[in-house]
């Protein structure tokens, strides 16, 4: 299959300045990258002539060669073939050729990097996470030089365009037959350099500092939940746009309730006279008390539902339910006439067989079983 004109594969004309090609490339490889085109070969053919064909041409030396005998002033030197270059595949050529497409920000000058992000972990009772709340946090970071604005340069200079690079923020190097892009040694792939340096902030653009912020908790929020501030992270070096920070949710355990997602838990004591004879309980809420009725002969650990008086959830849906065990207390410290009621409550309860304690009875029986079975 003979191949088709470099020119033709850019769409572009025989004079075209690198400029144009570079231009014609980008908009070729965005449309054919394998990333975008997964498991299509007719894609990743285009792609690679395209490659192919911006490799030649973006060099100066290969295009005078290929302009004076075609393909066969090139093929050999490239590699040949629309396999690939030196058979390295298209992962290295990627890195050098194309980081400045998918990355950096589309491409030209790379200019500072943005400011890191922050995590800020803030430890809130149950009481403000379901509710919501407004909380100041003071977090220790760093923030836009006011002396420079996040310059970095002298009050009354300016950061002049990097002589190395051309402001571009990169330099081509030639490594074989390679053309490759690097980030400039001289002003970092920043495309600047700053002559007369802030004396506050050391030319860094920015300073430490610790700011408060206020942050607002909506309703509901859980341990393990974040709330995004855009832009209140580090400040970028020379006046880089600032990282976000994140406030990272961590709810107190509480004296009285577990919560499980939208449910909460609790246990409440009940005297066993109560549970015998059933009765009204006091039962808390985030809300205030409300009153539980428990039936008569209620056993221990039995759970009653209180619907509604759980938690409203952050991210929607209606509020959960509010679980109460129920536990039997075993009186203490009684007095010896107390003890005598409670022996002759007793002989009474034996004197009636089995009927008042059926749960007792049937597990004796049952132990008895297992030594018999012995
Ligand atoms: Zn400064
Ligand atoms: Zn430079």
């Amino acid at each position: 299959m003979s191949k088709r004109d470099y020119y033709e594969v850019l769409g572009a004309s025989k004079d075209a300045s690198q400029q144009d090609l570079k231009k014609a490339y980008r908009r070729l490889a965005m449309k054919y990258h394998p990333d975008r085109n997964p498991d299509d070969q007719e894609a990743l053919a285009k792609f690679k002539e395209a490659k192919e064909a911006y490799e030649v041409l973006s060099d100066e030396q290969k295009r005078a060669a290929y302009d004076q005998f075609g393909h066969a002033g090139v093929d050999g030197q490239a590699g040949g073939g629309a396999g690939g270059f030196g058979g390295g595949g298209f992962g290295d050529i990627f890195g050098d050729i194309f980081g400045d497409i998918f990355g950096g920000g589309g491409g030209g000058r790379r200019g500072p990097a943005r400011g890191a992000d922050l995590r800020y972990t803030l430890e809130l009772s149950l009481e403000q996470a379901v509710r919501g709340c407004d909380e100041k946090i003071r977090v220790p970071t760093w923030d836009s030089c006011e002396v420079c604005h996040g310059s970095g340069a002298k009050e009354g200079s300016q950061p002049v365009a990097c002589n190395t690079c051309g402001g571009m923020g990169q330099v081509r190097m030639q490594q074989g037959f390679f053309t490759v892009q690097q980030a400039c040694p001289t002003c970092k792939g920043e495309g600047r350099v700053i002559k007369d340096p802030c004396t506050s902030c050391g030319g860094q653009g920015r300073v430490q500092n610790t700011k408060t912020l206020s942050v607002k908790i909506p309703a509901g929020v859980d341990t393990g939940d974040r709330i995004r501030l855009a832009g209140e992270g580090e400040a970028g070096m020379h006046g880089a746009p600032a990282g976000d920070l994140y406030v990272q949710v961590a709810v107190r355990e509480h004296d009285i309730f577990q919560r499980d997602g939208a449910n909460l838990f609790c246990e409440v004591p009940i005297s066993f006279v109560d549970a015998t004879l059933g009765g009204e309980l006091d039962v808390p809420t985030l809300n205030g008390k409300v009153k539980l009725k428990v039936p008569a002969e209620t056993q221990s650990g039995k759970l009653f539902r209180l619907r509604g008086k759980g938690v409203t959830p952050v991210r929607g849906g209606g509020p959960g339910d509010l679980l109460c065990k129920v536990v039997i207390e075993t009186p203490v410290k009684l007095s010896s006439e107390q003890k005598d009621l409670l022996r002759k409550f007793q002989e009474s309860l034996e004197s009636g067989g089995n009927r008042h304690n059926p749960r007792k009875s049937s597990w004796f029986e049952g132990v008895k079983r297992f030594f018999d079975a012995k």
